[in-house]
């Protein structure tokens, strides 16, 4: 790794503050969380910030908490490893739990925040996907207020979002949801471990006794320039009694809404072909469990 230029380093103590320090010095500031990928950015890929702003000293970022509404609010400084190991995320999204926990190794995962994961906008990111499905809501912040935007209107593309410079995401909340929701993310790595996903998928759906779904959403990941919603094999399912046929035929149908990219991981083609088989799986294992459950899978990781 490469020693990265000198640059000016700020620990603001409050959000108003840290706002205020990308406002006054103009362009060429970063926010820093965990560093996960701010610190590879500069000295792997040639980032050169001029400034740094830390957010961990700013109090009231990091924390789950469940609002009297039913809502559940995440901290954007939240560690992934403190969602994949909070109970009540584990109850209540099992899924969202398995993508923080799919994430590098527990070294990064122990660092690297959600915010982060969300703000740094990778394609491929894991927490995406399962945020997008469940409609969570991201606050952000600045010096001249707050607002509130839909996680799935976040993204803009690789990298890009739709906060300006001297935005800080604050906070993501998960809707109120049916006590009948299920869902399932999965990551199609071939290494299992340390690898970014080649195709990521979430699915989620209420799933009535006679297993009639609703409010089915799709989510792929790393198959386009942002996560996005496979609105065309969500209507396959929704409102009808799950089988394997549908699940198939939704799997199909989300295979042609993924416009993937060849590169150095993987074929358009073959991600498309993955996008089907997962997307299948996932609806499947949402109703059923998987068969072997993520916490038994995640042994074998890092
Ligand atoms: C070895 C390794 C393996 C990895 N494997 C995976 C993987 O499997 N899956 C995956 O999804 N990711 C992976 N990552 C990427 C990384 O760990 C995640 O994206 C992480 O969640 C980023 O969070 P962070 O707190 O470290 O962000 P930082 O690096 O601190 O910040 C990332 C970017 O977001 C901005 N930012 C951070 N927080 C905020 C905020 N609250 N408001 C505004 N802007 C903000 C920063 O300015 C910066 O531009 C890996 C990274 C490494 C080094």
């Amino acid at each position: 790794m490469k020693r990265t230029e000198a640059f000016d380093f700020y620990q603001p103590a409050t959000l108003q503050e840290a706002s205020q320090l990308l406002k006054d010095n103009g362009p060429g500031g970063r926010f820093l969380a965990g560093g996960t990928d701010l610190v590879i950015a500069m000295k792997e890929k040639g980032l050169l910030p001029k400034y740094i702003v830390d957010l961990k000293r700013v109090p009231g970022l990091s924390g789950i908490r469940e609002n009297s509404d039913g809502s559940i609010a995440i901290g954007a400084l939240t560690t992934l490893y403190t969602i994949e190991t909070s109970a009540l995320i584990k109850k209540k999204y099992p899924f969202l739990a398995q993508s923080a926990a799919e994430v590098g190794s527990i070294q990064i995962r122990n660092r690297a925040t959600i915010g982060g994961n969300i703000s740094n906008a990778s394609p491929s990111a894991d927490t995406s996907p399962a945020l997008v499905a469940l409609g969570v809501t991201a606050t952000i912040a600045s010096a001249s207020g707050e607002r509130k935007i839909p996680v799935e209107e976040f993204f803009k593309g690789p990298g890009q979002s739709v906060m300006n410079a001297d935005e800080i995401l604050t906070e993501i909340t998960i809707p109120k949801t049916a006590a009948n929701l299920v869902g399932e993310y999965i990551k199609f790595s071939p290494r299992e471990m340390m690898d970014l996903a080649y195709v990521g998928v979430a699915a989620v759906y209420n799933l009535a006794a006679d297993k009639k779904c609703t409010g089915v959403r799709i989510v792929l990941g790393a198959v386009a320039p942002t996560p996005i919603r496979a609105k065309r094999a969500e209507a396959v399912l929704e409102g009808q009694i799950l089988s394997e046929a549908l699940a198939e035929k939704a799997g199909q149908t989300a295979a042609e809404e993924a416009k993937p990219i060849s590169d150095v991981r993987s074929s358009a083609d073959y991600r498309r072909a993955m996008v089907g088989t997962m997307t299948k799986r996932a609806l499947l294992n949402a109703a059923t469990g998987p068969a072997k459950s993520w916490y038994d899978r995640r042994d074998r990781r890092y």
